[in-house]
């Protein structure tokens, strides 16, 4: 097979489709963060047609001139640190597709060819977590508003608004899907996440992998509970968000029930137990001195069994809850504590977590002072309007001490 010089073409734009909660459409979910705008809107017109729109072919054909993506950053990125982008692990997966597609110079596809779909049907959710914000979280609405941050015009967006997106929506030919990816919100409370379970189950279309993003907070939502359903898909992979361990998970993921979501883990090993489950866990400056005590209770409670039940993914936006709030001296005393962790974890438990400390003992941190600012104010603003547990802290100390409560190490 002929190798494949041209450095930036990724078969996503050809086989891929991802759909944020206000209908915004995009190659994949890279995009959806870097780039302001979806290549079109699930509202303007049918499916098929947008799929082939001029914005989404434009795009193609930069990749196949070799041209840079500006939002295809993240995958540039990664290669550049040697690190397997997601370009090339679904290159590697449609090599013939990807030869094909350069031999012919073909900037259009079908929407029947879609392998790769990526739904995040609205952004209800029953969690205001610290770091999410309203476009994610209808829940963030009322608390966006009250600190002059950036929010929707309503409280609760749907991606599928109307009986007539729905109809064309679930009318849509999945027999070449490999994978679905849910997320949201929160997908679990989302009706049409269930709509589309039961189409693929009457389809016999249980091939398809499943992949969520889930607070895993419940297991049912209306008439329905999600236990009764995934024992008919053959692959099923669960990223759970845990932040916290128990005492401070309600202040970071406002307002989760930590043993909630840990008899939840149970039960869905218990009913569904070749479902794969696996930690996610978002690293900001609120919890990353938090992060191993997290993992030594989910090892407790045997939720965590093996070395890669746990992704750590670190916020870089917005800067307040980054890395680069914590001063030089901070950040090496974390380092430290991150080595020794990681060692703690291998000689006690047999686990080697090396592979993900190292996105935090490796991270390029370059410490930010107007960061360090607007954490100390933004977190006194959310406590008071929250009237969450430290707010009485805050009363009587400065903010340095408030930083101590949240990374007492220091
Ligand atoms: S190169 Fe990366 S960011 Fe761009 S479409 Fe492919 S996977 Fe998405």
């Amino acid at each position: 097979m002929e190798t494949i010089k041209n450095k930036t073409i990724c078969v996503l734009p050809w086989l891929g489709i991802t759909m944020a909660p206000n209908g915004d459409l995009f190659p994949c979910c890279h995009a959806m963060v870097f780039s302001p705008q979806g290549f079109a809107n699930i509202k303007e017109d049918s499916l098929d047609l947008l799929y082939n729109k001029k914005s989404l072919q434009d795009i193609r054909q930069q990749m196949l001139s070799g041209e840079k993506i500006d939002f295809c950053k993240k995958c540039y990125d990664d290669e550049d640190k040697n690190v397997p982008s997601l370009r090339e692990n679904v290159n590697a997966a449609n090599q013939d597709f990807l030869n094909e597609v350069i031999t012919n110079d073909n900037v259009t596809s079908d929407i029947k060819q879609i392998q790769y779909r990526d739904y995040r049907f609205s952004n209800l959710c029953n969690l205001k977590c610290r770091t999410c914000n309203a476009e994610s979280s209808s829940s963030w609405y009322q608390d966006a508003k009250k600190l002059n941050l950036n929010t929707n015009s309503k409280v609760i967006i749907n991606a599928l608004e109307n009986k007539t997106l729905q109809g064309s929506f679930f009318d849509q030919d999945f027999k070449n899907t490999k994978e679905i990816y849910f997320a949201g919100g929160e997908p679990l409370l989302h009706e049409e996440h269930y709509r589309l379970l039961h189409k693929l189950i009457g389809e016999n279309l249980t091939a398809i992998t499943l992949r969520y993003s889930t607070n895993l907070t419940t297991l049912k939502y209306l008439n329905e509970n999600v236990l009764k359903l995934w024992p008919s898909f053959k692959r099923i992979d669960l990223l759970v968000s845990l932040d916290a361990p128990s005492e401070l998970s309600s202040i970071i993921r406002y307002p989760s029930n930590q043993t909630k979501i840990i008899k939840n883990l149970k039960l869905v090993k218990l009913f569904c137990p070749s479902i794969k489950t696996r930690i996610a866990i978002t690293i900001s400056c609120l919890n990353v001195f938090h992060v191993s005590h997290l993992i030594l209770e989910l090892i407790k409670h045997q939720i965590i069994i093996s070395s890669d039940d746990i992704e750590l993914s670190l916020v870089y936006n917005p800067s307040y809850y980054s890395l680069d709030v914590l001063s030089t001296s901070e950040f090496t005393l974390l380092k430290d504590k991150m080595i020794n962790d990681d060692k703690i974890f291998l000689e006690n438990f047999h686990l080697d977590f090396r592979h993900e400390f190292k996105k935090i003992i490796q991270y390029n941190h370059q410490p930010k002072l107007k960061s360090r600012r607007d954490f100390f104010e933004t977190g006194k603003k959310i406590n008071t309007l929250r009237k969450e547990s430290y707010e009485l802290l805050l009363n009587e100390t400065t903010d340095e001490e408030l930083f101590k409560f949240i990374c007492p190490q220091i």
